[in-house]
C-alpha cells in the first residue's frame, strides 16, 4: 500500500529569509483572499462558481495591477488558490462551512508542489526564491519527495515534507476488537474498561489566553507594544494546538497498536458544533449548554483524534469502523432492551427491564464494539472495506 507521510522540522532562516517567508505568505493570503472576495460577489450576483483554471489564469492579470506580487514564487500563488477551490468543494460537499477570509498572524504558510531540493546530509533545503536554508534534523525523510510547506508559527518558521513510499500491507500484532464512546467527562471510554482522561489544553491556558489577548486589545494597533502583545498571544495559541495534539497522538497511538479493531460512533462532529442559537423561526434550546459542549469538543479535537486513529490503523494492519450513534446509549448489554430510560443519568446505566447496571460511557463502548463486529461481518460478505489513508503524519 502506497504511505503518506509529513516530516516537519524547524526552520533556521537569517533575518532577510524571515522577512522573505513573510511576505510570500501575505502574498498567498492576499491571493487567496482576493480570489474569494470574487467567488462570493460571483455567488451574490447568481453567477457560476469560478473553477480552479479560470481562477489561476487571472493571475498573470494582477501581477501586472500589484507588481509585488510577483516577488512571490507563482506556483505558491497558484497552490493557495487550489487550497480555496477544495475549500469550496467541500463546502459544496456539505463537509465544511463557507471558506472564510484568512486573517493575517494566524495563516503564515504556503507551499511549493516543486522546485525544491533537500540535502538532508548537511540539513539543508533548497527553496525557490529563498535559496538555500538549515533546519533543525531531528530524523531523516523517507519515501519519495511531494511536496513542501512553509509555515511560521508563534515568530518560528517550518517546514512539513511531504512523502509517499509504497510498503507491504502489515498485519496487526493484536486481534483485539475495541468500542470507543466519546465523552466529555471521559475523553475516551474503552470497551474493556479502560478509560482516557480529557486533556482540556485549552481550558488551562485559557486564562492566560484572555489576559493576553485583553493586554493586546489595550494596545494601539500596529505599534511596537501591540505587536509584541500579538506575539504573546499567537504564542499561548501555539502552546495550545502543540499540547492538544501531543495529547492526541499519544491517545491515538496506545489504541491503535493494542487493538486491530477499533469501533467508534460515526458522530457528525460538523452538525454537533454548528451554532446552537438556531434561526429567529426555530430558537435553540440550552444555547448556553450547547455552547460549552460545543467548544468542549473542538477543544478536545474529536475529528482530529478519529483521522489520527484511521490512518495509523491503517498503518498497523488494523482498521476503523464507523457505526450509526443510534441507541448506542440506550441498548442493554445484557438483555438487548431498548429505552431511553436505562440511562438514569449522564453517568449511569440501568437497565429499566432486567435490572443490569453499569457506568454508562462503558455500556456505550460495549455496544459500539458490537455494532462494529456487526458491521466487519457485512463486510466480509460482500463490499471490499475503505482503507482511506491520510497524508498527514508529523515527526516534530
Ligand atoms: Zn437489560
Amino acid at each position: 500500500m502506497l504511505q503518506l507521510q509529513a516530516f516537519k522540522y524547524e526552520l533556521i532562516p537569517d533575518g532577510t529569509r524571515q522577512r522573505d517567508m513573510r511576505r510570500f505568505a501575505g502574498a498567498c493570503r492576499f491571493v487567496f483572499n482576493k480570489a474569494l472576495a470574487l467567488q462570493q460577489a460571483n455567488r451574490e450576483a447568481g453567477k457560476k462558481y469560478i473553477r480552479y483554471v479560470e481562477m489561476a489564469n487571472l493571475l498573470p492579470a494582477w501581477k501586472n495591477e500589484l507588481p509585488w506580487l510577483k516577488e512571490a514564487p507563482s506556483q505558491a500563488l497558484q497552490h493557495a488558490l487550489k487550497n480555496l477551490d477544495r475549500a469550496f468543494t467541500n463546502f459544496f460537499a456539505k463537509r465544511a462551512e463557507f471558506p472564510c477570509f484568512k486573517k493575517r498572524g494566524y495563516s503564515n504558510s504556503f507551499r511549493f508542489p516543486q522546485g525544491f531540493r533537500l540535502d538532508q546530509a548537511n540539513s539543508r533545503i533548497l527553496l525557490p526564491k529563498l535559496g538555500w536554508m538549515r533546519y533543525r534534523k531531528s530524523r531523516d525523510v523517507q519515501g519519495e519527495l511531494r511536496n513542501v510547506t512553509v509555515s511560521g508559527d508563534g515568530g518560528k518558521w517550518f517546514i512539513s515534507i511531504q512523502t509517499a513510499r509504497e510498503v507491504d500491507k502489515p498485519v496487526h500484532s493484536s486481534s483485539s476488537a475495541v468500542g470507543i464512546d466519546m465523552g466529555i467527562v471521559r475523553f475516551a471510554t474503552l470497551s474493556n474498561g479502560e478509560f482516557i482522561e480529557p486533556g482540556n489544553c485549552f481550558k488551562q491556558h485559557q486564562a492566560r489566553l484572555r489576559k493576553a489577548q485583553q493586554a493586546m486589545s489595550r494596545k494601539k494597533k500596529f505599534s511596537n507594544n501591540w505587536t509584541r502583545a500579538r506575539a504573546r498571544v499567537q504564542k499561548i495559541h501555539l502552546q495550545v494546538s502543540n499540547a492538544r495534539r501531543d495529547f492526541l497522538h499519544k491517545a491515538s497511538t496506545t489504541i491503535s497498536k493494542n487493538h486491530a479493531i477499533v469501533a467508534i460512533e460515526d458522530l457528525q462532529v460538523n452538525n454537533m458544533s454548528r451554532s446552537a442559537a438556531g434561526t429567529v423561526q426555530a430558537p435553540g434550546r440550552k444555547v448556553r449548554a450547547k455552547a460549552g459542549l460545543n467548544r468542549t469538543i473542538l477543544d478536545q479535537g474529536w475529528t482530529e483524534f478519529r483521522r489520527q486513529l484511521e490512518y495509523k490503523l491503517a498503518w498497523a494492519g488494523g482498521q476503523l469502523v464507523a457505526v450509526p450513534p443510534i441507541n448506542t446509549s440506550r441498548t442493554c448489554p445484557q438483555c438487548e432492551h431498548i429505552s431511553v430510560h436505562n440511562r438514569t443519568s449522564q453517568a449511569q446505566f440501568r437497565c429499566v427491564r432486567c435490572g443490569f447496571e453499569d457506568n454508562a460511557d462503558l455500556v456505550g463502548a460495549r455496544n459500539v464494539r458490537r455494532a462494529g463486529l456487526a458491521r466487519i461481518a457485512c463486510q466480509v460478505n460482500g463490499e471490499v472495506s475503505r482503507q482511506q489513508q491520510e497524508p498527514t503524519e508529523v515527526a516534530a
